[in-house]
């Protein structure tokens, strides 16, 4: 993976600028996610809103991706390609999407119920979601980032949730994947050593099955070995004065959805 490069506070506002274009998207999205409609309409969507924020979708072309979305439902964990299959009650699916501003991306996901979902799936989602915070809290000064994979992993295996281990967060600027991998399991006090300025891509993929993967024809596609379902959540944060900072939001998500949430508002701008 690229080097580590640490951003400045100016680069820092731009890439907020992307990722919220990123969290808007998904909140439009959140409110058009139900049965009947397929992915590749949440697709041109997607494509048409980012473009309309004056920004590009960050994916498109990216290593050769065809679409703006990365759609991945059920079993499927990442990198699904958007299609004309509806979307069915009971279905999750997990949305992936980038924009790219003013030369920098955002990368931000969420797994959504399509209605009404089984208890134990929405327990899924509710860990991993869980699991991504947990991350975040320990991307401070002093810590290493085998602290935040130490953080999720303990979350989700304490579930007998399988963590995924080939695909990793990651680094976020002018390159969509920068230095340092950010694993999403880990051992306490090991890998890089967390500095400010660093701006990351936390994204938990947890599987309600085994962590092992596999990959469809397509060249694209990673699902679950077993085919039970998978969950995947993303956030872009910052380090500013030793502290995590969120630069997305779910909250165009759970206004969209009627949910209230506090959950993000440890990390809230508050540095001055
Ligand atoms: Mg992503
Ligand atoms: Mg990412």
């Amino acid at each position: 993976m690229a080097e580590i490069i640490l951003k400045t506070r100016e680069e820092i506002e731009l890439i907020r600028e992307s990722a919220l274009i990123v969290s808007k998207t998904l909140g439009m999205l959140a409110s058009e996610i139900k049965p009947g409609i397929s992915t590749l309409k949440l697709d041109k969507l997607a494509e048409n809103f980012i473009r309309d924020h004056n920004a590009v979708p960050g994916f498109l072309g990216l290593y050769g991706f065809p679409n703006t979305l990365c759609v991945s439902p059920n079993a499927q964990i990442v990198h699904g390609i958007p299609n004309k299959i509806p979307l069915l009650e009971g279905d999750i699916i997990s949305i992936d999407c980038g924009a790219l501003k003013n030369g920098f991306y955002g990368d931000h996901a969420y797994t959504f119920a399509v209605g009404e979902i089984d208890s134990s799936i929405e327990k899924l989602l509710r860990i991993t979601k869980e699991s991504l915070y947990k991350g975040i809290e320990t991307f401070t000064e002093g810590n290493r980032i085998g602290d935040m994979g130490y953080a999720i992993q303990n979350h989700c295996e304490k579930e007998g949730y399988g963590v995924v281990r080939e695909l990793v967060g990651h680094g976020l600027g002018k390159i969509m994947h920068e230095g340092p991998e950010v694993p999403n399991y880990g051992r306490r006090g090991r890998g890089k050593k967390i500095l400010n300025g660093m701006v990351l891509a936390i994204e938990p993929m947890i599987n309600q099955g085994t962590h092992r993967i596999k990959q469809l024809k397509d060249g694209w596609t990673i699902l679950t070995a077993d085919n039970k379902v998978s969950a995947h959540f993303e956030h872009n944060v910052a380090l500013i004065n030793g502290k995590p900072e969120l630069l997305s939001t779910f909250k165009y998500i759970n206004q969209s959805l009627g949910i209230e949430s506090d959950e993000e508002i440890l990390f809230y701008k508050d540095h001055p």
